[in-house]
This record gives C-alpha cells, structure tokens and sequence, in this order.
C-alpha cells in the first residue's frame, strides 16, 4: 500500500526528530497535506497507526491539515485558492492556470513530545 510506505517514512522521520530532542514518547504528529499529493487521508491514518507500532510514536495522534490548492492566475494577477481538484481554472476568470502554488504539501510541520529525563528529574 502506497499509503503504508509514506506513513512509515513520515514515522522514521518523527522519531529521529523526537530522539535528537531527547524525547521518550511522542504523542501528536501535525502534517501538512495538500489536496493534490495523491494521499488518501484515512488510509495514511490507519497506515500511521501500523507504521507506529513499537516505535517512539506508538499510541500518538496524527494531526492533518488540508491544505488546498491555490495557482497563481495571470490574468487576475493574484494567488487565488480553488475549490477543489477537478480543474486548474481560476474561479474568477476562468482561465486555465499552470502554475500552481500549493496543494500538493506532505511535510510534518511539529511533533509533541514527551521528555522522560526531565519528568524524572522532577520527580
Ligand atoms: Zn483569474
């Protein structure tokens, strides 16, 4: 599964992130992912949870933001954002736009994680 793949990178990348900060547990993962990146959300969700399995990430929430496509139309000269997927026209006038300026993000932009030397420290 296409979804599989990607969630198990995303959670290596995570957990070295998490490891570097010294953490002992991550507990919430935000993801940036744009309607064109060809992911489907509920399954990268269900692949999370099978990728975090025995990692730092194991029982943590994957948090996605859906980031909408926007082009950069010419003739209005603006960044406009669509409405959906189906074409790169711009709602506006109507043109076809090749430029597009987002929609197609899968990048983790935080983790939230627990530090285990400090919490018993503090004990
Ligand atoms: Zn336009």
């Amino acid at each position: 599964m296409h979804e599989l793949a990607i969630a198990s990178s995303l959670v290596e990348s995570a957990e070295l992130a998490a490891r570097q900060a010294g953490a002992g547990r991550v507990t919430q993962v935000f993801l940036r992912l744009g309607v064109l990146s060809g992911v489907s959300k509920e399954a990268l969700l269900f692949s999370y949870d099978v990728a975090a399995r025995g990692t730092l990430l194991e029982g943590s929430q994957l948090i996605i933001e859906d980031v909408p496509v926007a082009i950069y139309c010419e003739s209005c000269r603006a960044e406009v954002r669509l409405p959906g997927i189906q074409s790169l026209r711009c709602p506006r006038c109507g043109r076809l736009s090749p430029h597009i300026r987002q929609g197609k993000e899968l990048e983790i932009v935080g983790i939230e994680i627990e530090v285990e030397d400090a919490m018993k420290e503090a004990i």
